[in-house]
Order: C-alpha cells, then sequence, then structure tokens
C-alpha cells in the first residue's frame, strides 16, 4: 500500500485513539470522516442517525457495495499505557472503533485513487453508537436506503485479539443476537423485623435468579446455544427495612430466533410463577431493553470474501473463529438493505504472542488469553492490522465491484 496513506491513517488512528466519543455523541469524528470523504470528492450526507456520516462514490454501472465501520467507544477507562491513550477521563476505544473508522477511510481513499480500474457503485456508512445497538436502526430511521443508492451487499470488518495478518470469517450465524430485559418484581415492604407482614421482593428476586438458570441448562438443546445472564439485581435501602420491589437487568444470547422466543418465554413464565409463588399481588414487569438480531453471514458472499481475503493474507490465514457470544448491529443494515452480510475479524493482537501457534487450535488458545475487546487493557497494534485492515475492505469491496 502507498507509504504517504498509511502514514496518513496512523496520524488519524492514533487521533482517533486519543479523543474518543461515547455512542451518539460522535461529533468529532464525524467531523474528521466527513472533511475525509469531502476531499475524496464523495457525495456526503452527515447527520443520519444523529451522528452516523454516509459517504457515495458513483463510478458507473454495476454493484453496488456498503462498507460500514463504526464509530463510538465505551464508557471505561483506558490502562494500556499507551503514548496515545485516551485523554477522556472515563472514555476509551476499548472495542477498536477507531481502527474501524481508520480502515474504512482509508479503504475510501484507496478505491478513489484506483476508480479507473472498477466500476460500480460505493457507499460508505460510518455509524454511530454501535455499542448500545441504536446506531443501525436510527440510521434506517433516518431514511439512509431512500438517501444512499440500496446495496447489493453489506460488508464490515471487527477488529479482534487475533495476531495480526490473520483473519476471522465464518458462514452462518456468527455473532449471537441480543435481547436485555428489565423486570421489575413487585411485593410490599415492612420492618425487617416483621416479615409476616409483607411480601419480600429480595426472597422473589432471589429464588427468580436461581430458577432461571435452568432455562438454558433444561429448556434448551444440548445442540442449541443460548446464554442468559441477570448482570443486576438491586432491592432495598437498609438491613431492616423490607423494601416494596426488586429489580433484575437480563441479558440474553442466542442465534436462533426459535430458541431466542422459547428462552423469553421460560423468562417470563418464570418470573410470573415466582412472583406468584411469594404471594405477590400485582404482576411483575418485563420491560424489552435493546436487542439486535443475530450477525449471519450469507454462504455464497462468504464464498466470495473468503476467496479475495485469500488474495490478501494468504488462504491459511482465514481462520473459523468459531461462534461469537458478543453481538453487533451491521445485521440491522443488511436486514435494512434486504442484502445479503459479511462481517468478518480482523486480527489486532501483536503476532509475537503467538510465535509458538502450531495451528488454529493454538490461535484460539492464546488469543483467549489477551486482553479482549472492553478490556481497559486493550490495544490492537497498529502494524499491519491498519494495512491488512484497509486491503481487506477493498479486496472484499473489489469481488462485487467489476474491473474495468
Ligand atoms: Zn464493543
Ligand atoms: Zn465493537
Amino acid at each position: 500500500m502507498d507509504e504517504a496513506l498509511v502514514t496518513r491513517l496512523k496520524g488519524i488512528y492514533e487521533d482517533l485513539h486519543r479523543h474518543p466519543e461515547l455512542s451518539f455523541e460522535e461529533h468529532r469524528t464525524a467531523g474528521i470522516v466527513t472533511e475525509w470523504l469531502n476531499d475524496l470528492g464523495l457525495e456526503v450526507r452527515a447527520g443520519l442517525g444523529e451522528t452516523g456520516v454516509v459517504g457515495v462514490l458513483r463510478n458507473g454501472p454495476g454493484a453496488t457495495v456498503l462498507l460500514r465501520a463504526d464509530m463510538d467507544a465505551l464508557p471505561l477507562q483506558e490502562a494500556t499505557g499507551l503514548p496515545y491513550a485516551s485523554e477522556v477521563d472515563g472514555v476509551a476505544h476499548g472495542c477498536g472503533h477507531d481502527v474501524h473508522v481508520t480502515c474504512l477511510l482509508g479503504a475510501t481513499a484507496t478505491l478513489v485513487a484506483t476508480k479507473a480500474d472498477w466500476s460500480g457503485t460505493l457507499v460508505v456508512v460510518f455509524q454511530p453508537a454501535e455499542e448500545v445497538l441504536q446506531g443501525a436502526s436510527r440510521m434506517l430511521a433516518d431514511d439512509l436506503f431512500e438517501q444512499v443508492p440500496r446495496p447489493d451487499v453489506v460488508l464490515g470488518q471487527h477488529v479482534a485479539p487475533l495476531p495480526a495478518g490473520v483473519i476471522g470469517l465464518r458462514s452462518g450465524p456468527s455473532f449471537a443476537a441480543t435481547n436485555s430485559l428489565r423486570v421489575t418484581m413487585y411485593g410490599a415492604g415492612g420492618h425487617g423485623s416483621r416479615p409476616e407482614t409483607t411480601i419480600d421482593p429480595v426472597v422473589m428476586a432471589a429464588a427468580t435468579v436461581l430458577r432461571l438458570q435452568g432455562v438454558v441448562a433444561r429448556e434448551v438443546a444440548a445442540t442449541d446455544v443460548a446464554v442468559v445472564t441477570v448482570g443486576a439485581l438491586q432491592a432495598g435501602t437498609k438491613s431492616n427495612i423490607i423494601p416494596d420491589e426488586a429489580q433484575l437487568l437480563m441479558s440474553v444470547r442466542t442465534y436462533d430466533p426459535h430458541v431466542r422466543d422459547s428462552v423469553r418465554a421460560g423468562i417470563t413464565r418464570i418470573v410470573n410463577a415466582e412472583a406468584q409463588a411469594s404471594g405477590a399481588t400485582r404482576e411483575p414487569l418485563v420491560e424489552d431493553l435493546e436487542s439486535s438480531p443475530a450477525v449471519v453471514n450469507d454462504a455464497d458472499a462468504v464464498a466470495r470474501v473468503h476467496h479475495a481475503l485469500g488474495a490478501v493474507v494468504g488462504a491459511d490465514r482465514i481462520v473459523d473463529p468459531g461462534l461469537v457470544t458478543g453481538s453487533e448491529d451491521v445485521g440491522v443494515l443488511a436486514a435494512g438493505a434486504d442484502a445479503p452480510l459479511v462481517f468478518w475479524l480482523l486480527g489486532g493482537a501483536d503476532p509475537a504472542h503467538f510465535a509458538e501457534a502450531q495451528g488454529p487450535e493454538d490461535i484460539q488458545r492464546i488469543a483467549a488469553d489477551l486482553p479482549s475487546n472492553h478490556s481497559p487493557l486493550f490495544a490492537p497494534v497498529q502494524d499491519p492490522t491498519l494495512e491488512v485492515g484497509v486491503s481487506a475492505l477493498v479486496a472484499a469491496a473489489r469481488a462485487w465491484l467489476e474491473a474495468t
């Protein structure tokens, strides 16, 4: 790749990393993106889904390809000690979305510089608020696909603790669907010394948490995958006051809509039954908070991308990362466009950690011990992550944009 471009991209990456912005607050990042796309001569629309930016390059007849990067950072105190560590207290690019933005800027510049070699339409989407799983749907709500051409394929990548230079790609379900729930259980409070005069929501909630463990263990087939986690349980203020209510926050991960629906139904059934068992006089309130469908990679499109990425990193450096229980809202864009999706993992870990690896299983084992996304220590290396990330996006896009 062009040395001058790589140097500029590293500067942009370090700048973005120093100045992380939370979901829907990516104003500075969006400004940098807008300026870059304007300089390259794309049609640019900003402010889609609050802070999203889209660029379009119409370059003759042929397919329309959408390349997507997310822009937001996390409420996290960075502890990497990098010279370009976050300068914003309590906010950090701990998920590597700064890598995604940088690589897509580089890929756009590369495709513009080589536009005599291909024909078709390029749509680049810089999405806000992936971390809260709302950015993609907010862009659709702002009529994204009325404002830009509807793509024939949606492509994107996520940096992960695989070795830099390695790409993780699989066909079919890849990232889990997520459903967050808030459950409020109603008791009747009173003095801690006279529990017989109360309906204790603490006991009700505690019993519910334990019983919920049976949903995955007893109701989901061994051949299916699901996770039910109660991440928060809140009730009461003082040792001798029985409170009026208790609240549970839950996260559900699944890959199959049927499993998701049966797990959801199991949760409601147990919550209601435990409230009844406690003698509650009011039904619990079960509220659906954020959700996102599973990322399902299209088999035919994956075959095309696999071939294209093999030419970038070597076919033996594309590994199957297995099912990722993390979630992503990139699938919402593909569903909104009614287009196939291919979303891959971009290795970002220092290859030196993997010197002893003998094969793909060793890679997975070593990767599991490295600081992962959302860790305060997550620190992708710039070389060769950025270059590979740019080349991967360009090669995958060119698999649809016909050579002239
Ligand atoms: Zn994340
Ligand atoms: Zn992420």
